[in-house]
């Protein structure tokens, strides 16, 4: 890896990341954020990741993926069809989310990691590459692939007492397309795919010079994106042509504009019934709390246990958490960074999976389908539900981290410094 000297996500530390070899990865010094791993076997194992991760997906979409047979009535579904099926029940925005989030999002994903991989091996890297490579980070916390896949385990238990399940081809080929996808993204690392676009590109970025501190004590800003510097008074990102900012634009704005959005849908989503089951002619609406106890009463403690914390814990934490980032930002508070940090970042990881049940409303509404049988709708909270996750990540994602450092006074800043560990003390050997 050549010489680059990068700000912290986290913490706008500038740090230079010349020392790592392959095998190994890089944290921030400060805050211990990981700033970049260097992985070994170059671009031919993402690549053919990604490959076999697109055959996956094409081959999950034609054939059944599960069936639900009751008293000799048979009900099939399959991927492609999944959507279609909830928009011709009169859900059109559960269809839209279902389709976006479990397929669009991650073969855009995976088309777009391989055709940016494929060109650099071609020893090519044009400017729409660039764009491209931003198009792509922008689009990862949208793909729930594998959330997908739990809403469904969830699912299969929810119903196993009503019926036979059967699992079809498209499943296996689904769950082998969200582990191609996991692994695809674990294996690229974004400060190394930017480096290598520039590095076939030609073009050797001038490295500003830099006193110890952040970037902003620099005069420089780093690029949201591709994260290179650049100084206060550039408008464009010279290298990915993002418009440039030191920290993100109203920041605490929009965050709290998301939170308080969220905290108002969370009321219906809990309040009002998140699916409908008709049972025989006779219909049972259930709530998102009622279902995690239908789940516990049935005796499968490990699935109540999953499906509250991802629908009840993670949502409310996570509410509570920007809550307290936000207010301790504006109010300028000097204590407890290490923690609050952590909080950003778990906050930051963990949103996406409350999106579980959501998927396994969706997945049973287009599942049980025996008419007067046995059928299940989704009930209006749903779509409250699934505006609460997507608010809440859209607030997370407002929220700019190191906002939480410009606001430490030089004492407690010196005394944060004083206990930096040096770089390389924390590069890690990968394996
Ligand atoms: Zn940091
Ligand atoms: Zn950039």
């Amino acid at each position: 890896m050549s010489i680059e000297k990068i700000a912290c996500h986290c913490c706008d530390l500038v740090q230079e990341l010349s020392a790592i070899q392959p095998g190994q990865k890089a944290h921030c010094s400060r805050c211990g954020h990981l700033l970049t791993v260097h992985h070994t076997g170059g671009l031919d194992t993402p690549m053919a990741l990604a490959f076999s991760g697109l055959v996956f997906l094409l081959l999950s979409l034609p054939f059944p993926f599960m069936a639900f047979e009751s008293q000799g009535r048979v009900q099939e579904v399959s991927l492609a069809n999944s959507g279609f099926d909830l928009l011709q029940q009169g859900f059109p925005l559960l269809a839209l989310l279902l389709t976006l989030f479990i397929l669009l999002i991650p073969a855009l994903t995976l088309c777009t990691y391989l055709l940016i991989l494929f060109t650099l091996r071609q020893e090519q890297s044009p400017p729409w590459l660039y764009r491209l490579t931003r198009m792509l980070f922008i689009l990862h916390p949208w793909g729930m692939a594998e959330v997908f896949l739990i809403g469904v385990l969830v699912s299969l238990v929810k119903i196993a007492g009503m019926a036979d399940i059967i699992i079809g081809v498209s499943f296996w080929a689904y769950v082998l397309f969200a582990l191609c996808l996991i692994t695809t993204i674990t294996r690229v690392d974004p400060a190394q795919l930017w480096q290598k676009l520039d590095q076939i590109a030609g073009i050797h970025r001038k490295l500003p010079s830099t006193e110890p501190g952040s970037a902003l004590k620099n005069q420089l800003q780093s690029c949201h994106h591709c994260g290179l510097l650049h100084p206060l008074d550039t408008a464009n990102c010279e290298r990915c042509g993002s418009p440039l900012h030191a920290r993100f634009p109203n920041s605490l704005q929009k965050t709290w504009a998301y939170l308080i959005t969220a905290i108002l849908l969370y009321l219906p989503a809990n309040l009002y019934p998140i699916m409908n089951t008709t049972l025989l002619g006779n219909s049972e609406p259930s709530t998102i709390l009622g279902g995690v106890l239908v789940l516990w009463e049935m005796g499968s403690y490990p699935i109540a246990l999953i499906v509250f914390i991802a629908s009840i814990m993670i949502p409310i934490g996570k509410m509570l958490a920007l809550i307290w980032l936000a207010y301790s930002v504006q109010h300028g508070h000097q204590h407890r960074v290490s923690e609050r940090i952590k909080m950003y970042r778990l906050t930051e990881l963990i949103g996406r999976w409350s999106m579980i049940d959501v998927f396994v409303v969706a997945v049973l509404a287009a599942l049980v389908q025996l008419g007067g049988l046995v059928s299940i709708t989704p009930g209006i909270a749903v779509i409250a539900f699934a505006g609460v996750v997507i608010l809440t990540m859209l607030s997370a994602l407002s929220f700019d981290p190191r906002l939480i450092w410009d606001s430490l006074s030089q004492e407690e800043m010196a005394a944060i410094n004083r206990s930096q560990v040096p770089l390389n003390d924390l590069l890690d050997d990968l394996r």
